[in-house]
């Protein structure tokens, strides 16, 4: 279903150092570019080619080898209410467990990554292929869970004036004055016909009543 694995890419794990003893453990770090579309697409991401800081650890099982570990990133996205850029450091945990093609059900469940998860599918069991794992899509799937739907550059981030666009957090004076210049010009518009053509310059003073609640 899938290519051979190329232990060259950096996303690619090997776990022959185990030496398939149940037990065994194996700690390691390792920084890699991102992968393409590491994020939610048009929302927020790790850009293509950023660092991600990983710490992994290792551990054989009868089954398998279970892969726990840490991915650390900066995103960059922009803020869903003012639209200012952002960026974001993002930490993703995760935990797999990479089966040998071989394992039967039998081993299984005794070394249950997370107790209680028995919805696991056989469809969904990710393999190891010549002692080798590729981790790339568990770290998608854990930086994309880990991501802000909603991004926003602060938590109180007041977004943009309704009226003129303008961001409001650079400003917080920022009002208009209660008549709406448009409303305005067309009331000084109605006032000089009112008025016919005599005394333009004095200005339509626009009526009390005909204002509208805001
Ligand atoms: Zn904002
Ligand atoms: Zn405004």
């Amino acid at each position: 279903m899938t290519a051979r694995l190329d232990h060259r890419n950096p996303l690619v794990f090997d776990t022959h150092e185990l030496g398939r003893r149940p037990g065994a453990l194996q700690r390691l770090t390792r920084t890699v570019d991102a992968p393409k579309d590491f994020g939610i697409q048009g929302v927020i991401g790790v850009p293509e080619g950023a660092p991600v800081e990983l710490e992994l650890r290792l551990e054989s099982v009868m089954e398998g080898v279970l892969v726990t570990g840490t991915g650390r990133a900066q995103a960059e996205g922009e803020c869903v209410r003012c639209l200012e850029p952002l960026q974001l450091d993002v930490e993703a945990d995760f935990q797999e467990m990479f089966s040998y093609p071989d394992a039967d059900d039998r081993g299984r469940h005794h070394h249950g990554a997370e107790p209680g998860d028995d919805a696991e599918d056989d469809e969904d069991r990710l393999f190891l292929e010549d002692g080798l794992f590729d981790l790339e899509s568990v770290l998608r799937d854990a930086v994309v869970l880990a991501l802000p739907m909603q991004p926003v550059c602060q938590e109180d981030c007041p977004g943009l004036c309704a009226e003129c666009g303008a961001r409001l957090a650079d400003d917080p004076d920022h009002h208009h004055d209660a008549v709406d210049i448009r409303w305005a010009a067309l009331q000084g518009l109605a006032g000089s016909l009112e008025d016919g053509e005599k005394d333009e310059m004095s200005g339509a003073e626009p009526g009390v009543d005909e204002k509208q609640e805001k």
